[in-house]
């Protein structure tokens, strides 16, 4: 009983130490400008011929910009223009309507 309660507590310990101490990714979204956990925004990407895309596997190439998956972030970062100036070039409207419309499936 006590070998098994030893165990547990080391379990625990390689948990935190080894598994925990693992920290997720961490981006910046252009909306509110703070640093979200990856799985919390969204990735809008300009791939080398300049299309601007949203990139919902995280893995496209090219420059990214990331937004938090609400509205508010999405409206901030279309008024500030945080977009535009991350990836360097006119974001169309067209992608802001998708955004909104992910966000609101996500809900
Ligand atoms: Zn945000």
């Amino acid at each position: 009983m006590q070998q098994s309660k030893k165990a547990r507590l080391r379990a625990r310990f390689v948990q935190s130490t080894f598994l925990g101490g693992k920290k997720t990714p961490q981006r910046r979204c252009v909306g509110c400008r703070e640093m979200k956990d990856k799985p919390q925004v969204m990735r809008i990407v300009c791939n080398a011929d300049g299309n601007i895309s949203i990139d919902e596997t995280g893995k496209a190439h090219g420059r990214g910009a990331y937004v938090c998956k609400n509205g508010d972030c999405l409206k901030k970062a279309q008024k500030s223009k945080g977009l535009e100036r991350s990836l360097k070039r006119a974001v169309p409207q067209e992608i802001y309507e998708t955004l909104t419309n992910v966000i609101s499936m996500e809900r």
